[in-house]
C-alpha cells in the first residue's frame, strides 16, 4: 500500500509542474528501487527547473532516444534524464544529485566509448541536447559555442559565415566533450586542437557552483580542463576563437590498395609525415576495413589525401600513392563541410549511425609508422575479421593530421600531453551486440596495443583521452612528466574532493 501511495504521489508529482515532460506510459518496474530519491526528484528539482527542462524516465521511447549511445555496449545506468534548458538547469541538478549522493554524468552526443563510463550505476543522465547557442561575435574574432554543440552543426554555422576552427573530424561528435580531452581534426595544421580555441568557459562545479574559468580567472581551472576536463566541470558555454576560412575549396583522393601494397604505401606515408613536418594544408587518414565494393573475402587499405585547396595544388602529395597503383580512386573538390560527407564521415553517414553495434576502441599515439609493424597489426586485424564474421565491422584508423598549430602552442600550458605525437592509430574491435564477445574484443585490443608498442623502439604508450580503452595507466593517458600526474591530483582533490566526476577515465 505504502509502495502505490509512493507512485501515486510520484505520478502526481509529475503532473504537478509544467516543465516536466509527462511520463507516458510510466513503468514503475522500469525505474531506480531508490523510490525516495526520485519522489524528491520531482518534488525538488522539478520545481526548481527552468520551463525548457524536461525529465525522462525508462519506459518512454524520449528517454531511449536519450540515453543511446554510439556504442551500445558502453552502458551508464541511469534511472532518469535531466534534459536541461539552462545553466542553471544543470546546478540545479549537480546539486540535488549531490544532495543524494547518486552518479551523475553529462551527456552531449553519446559518442564517448572509455569503459569507464559504464560504471555510472543508478544515476542521472544530465542531458544538453538543448545547449546548442552558436554565435559569432561582431567582430568576426570568437563565437559563443554552448555545452552541447556538435562538429557539424558549429562548422556549418560557421561556414555560413565564411569562418572556421578547430572541429572534429566527424559531424556527429559533441565538439566540447571532444574539445575537453583534445579534439584532433583537419584544419589542426592551421588552428590547432579543440581546445586550443577555447578562450574561457562557464563551468557548473562538483558542488553545483559556477565558475568562470579563462587565462586569468581561475587559471589553474583552465589548464586543467583542456585536456583533463571530463574531470572537472560540465560546461554550460565557452567562448571559441575561429578564423577566416583559409580556402573556398578542399581536395580530398580516396585511394585504395590491397595488403601486398602495404609495406609501400606506409613508407610513403612516413615520408609525407615527416616526423610532424606535413604542411599544414596536407593531412593523410588510413584505415583497414572491408570495402565490399573491392573484395568480400579480404579487408583493405584505404589511404585518404586531403589538401587545403585545388587538386592542382595536391598533386606532390597525391602522386606518389598514384604511382603505387591503387586498386581503386576517387576524387572530390569541395566545399569543408562537405568534405566531411566526402570522408564519409557527415552527420548523416554510416560512422555516425547510432548505434553502431559494440565497440571498443584502443589509442596508440605514434611518431612515424614502424613499416614491419604496421604490416603486422593488418595482418592481426585480418585474421580476426576474416575469421569471425561477427567482427567483419571492425576497423583500424591510422589519422595523421598536420600538427604545426599544435606544436606551436606551448605543451605545459594545458593539460594535453601528446603534442609530440604525429600519428593517432585507434584500433577499434567492432561487433555484433548479443555475441557476447567482450573478452575476446578485450584480448584483440590488448594483442594489437601490444604490438604497435614493439615497434617504437622503447617510447611508451601513448593514449589520447577520448579513444582509450580506460584500462591505460593514467600516464598513458595524462603524461608521463610526473607534474603533469602531480598537479591535476592536486587539482581535482581542490575541485572535486569527492571524486564527483570520476566516470571518464579518472584521475584516481
Ligand atoms: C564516430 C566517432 C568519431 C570521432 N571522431 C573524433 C575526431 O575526429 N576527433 C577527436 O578528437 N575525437 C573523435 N572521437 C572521440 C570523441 O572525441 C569522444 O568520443 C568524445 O568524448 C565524444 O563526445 P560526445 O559529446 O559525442 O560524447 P558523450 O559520450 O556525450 O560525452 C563524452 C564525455 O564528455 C563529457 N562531456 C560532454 N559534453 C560535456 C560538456 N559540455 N561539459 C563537460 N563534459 C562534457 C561527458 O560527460 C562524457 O564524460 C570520435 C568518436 C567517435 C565515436
Amino acid at each position: 500500500m505504502a509502495t502505490m501511495l509512493s507512485i501515486l504521489s510520484l505520478v502526481l508529482g509529475l503532473l504537478s509542474f509544467q516543465a516536466i515532460a509527462v511520463p507516458t506510459p510510466f513503468h514503475p518496474r522500469d525505474v531506480s528501487p531508490a523510490l525516495p530519491n526520485q519522489r524528491a526528484l520531482q518534488n525538488e528539482i522539478g520545481r526548481s527547473l527552468s520551463k525548457k527542462a524536461a525529465l525522462y524516465f525508462p519506459g518512454q521511447p524520449e528517454y531511449k532516444n536519450l540515453t543511446t549511445r554510439w556504442a551500445e555496449n558502453i552502458s551508464p545506468g541511469f534511472f532518469v534524464t535531466v534534459e536541461v534548458g539552462t545553466e542553471d538547469d544543470v546546478a540545479t541538478t549537480v546539486k540535488f544529485a549531490r544532495k543524494y549522493n547518486i552518479d551523475f554524468l553529462a551527456i552531449s552526443r553519446g559518442h564517448g566509448t572509455t569503459k569507464t563510463l559504464s560504471t555510472v550505476k543508478n544515476g542521472i543522465q544530465i542531458n544538453l541536447r538543448q545547449l546548442q547557442e552558436i554565435t559569432v561575435a561582431a567582430d568576426g574574432k570568437t563565437a559563443t559555442l554552448g555545452g552541447g554543440v556538435y562538429n557539424d552543426n558549429v562548422v556549418n554555422a560557421l561556414h555560413a559565415k565564411g569562418k572556421s576552427s578547430g572541429s572534429g573530424a566527424a559531424g556527429c561528435v559533441g565538439l566540447v566533450g571532444a574539445g575537453l580531452g583534445g579534439g584532433y581534426g583537419r584544419y589542426e595544421g592551421f588552428y590547432g586542437l579543440v581546445l586550443d580555441n577555447i578562450i574561457d568557459m562557464n563551468v557548473i562545479m562538483a558542488d553545483g557552483s559556477k565558475k568562470f574559468v579563462s587565462a586569468t580567472s581561475n587559471p589553474d581551472l583552465y589548464w586543467a580542463m583542456r585536456g583533463a576536463g571530463h574531470n572537472f566541470g560540465i560546461v554550460t558555454k565557452l567562448t571559441y576563437r575561429i578564423h577566416d576560412e583559409i580556402s573556398p575549396t578542399w581536395y580530398l583522393n580516396t585511394m585504395i590498395f590491397k595488403q601486398d601494397k602495404i609495406q609501400p604505401v606506409f613508407k610513403q606515408l612516413n615520408k609525407l609525415i615527416a616526423n610532424g613536418t606535413m604542411p599544414a594544408r596536407v593531412i593523410n587518414y588510413a584505415l583497414f576495413a572491408f570495402n565490399p565494393n573491392i573484395s568480400t573475402t579480404e579487408p583493405v587499405i584505404t589511404i585518404n589525401i586531403f589538401y587545403v585547396g585545388s587538386a592542382q595544388d595536391a598533386k606532390p602529395y597525391v602522386q606518389p600513392f598514384l604511382d603505387l597503383k591503387p586498386v581503386s580512386t576517387r576524387s572530390f573538390t569541395t566545399s569543408y563541410p562537405d568534405i566531411f560527407y566526402a570522408a564519409g564521415t557527415g552527420l548523416n553517414d554510416f560512422v555516425c549511425q547510432e548505434p553502431i553495434g559494440s565497440a571498443y576502441l584502443y589509442p596508440m599515439g605514434l611518431q612515424t609508422y614502424n613499416v614491419p609493424v604496421i604490416a603486422q597489426l593488418f595482418q592481426l586485424y585480418a585474421d580476426k575479421v576474416k575469421s569471425n564474421p561477427d567482427f567483419s565491422g571492425s576497423n583500424v584508423m591510422l589519422e595523421g593530421y598536420s600538427l604545426g598549430a599544435v606544436k606551436a602552442v606551448d605543451p605545459a600550458s594545458t593539460a594535453f600531453a601528446h603534442r609530440d605525437d604525429n600519428i593517432l592509430v585507434g584500433f577499434l574491435p567492432r561487433w555484433t551486440p548479443g555475441a557476447n564477445l567482450e573478452r575476446e574484443a578485450e584480448e584483440w585490443g590488448t594483442k594489437a596495443r601490444t604490438l604497435v608498442q614493439s615497434g617504437t623502439n622503447g617510447r611508451p604508450l601513448s593514449a589520447y583521452v577520448n579513444y582509450a580503452h580506460g584500462d591505460e595507466p593514467l600516464e598513458a593517458v595524462y603524461g608521463y612528466e610526473p607534474w603533469r600526474l602531480a598537479r591535476l591530483r592536486k587539482l581535482k582533490k581542490r575541485y572535486d574532493p569527492d571524486f564527483k566526476f570520476r566516470f571518464y577515465n579518472p584521475i584516481r
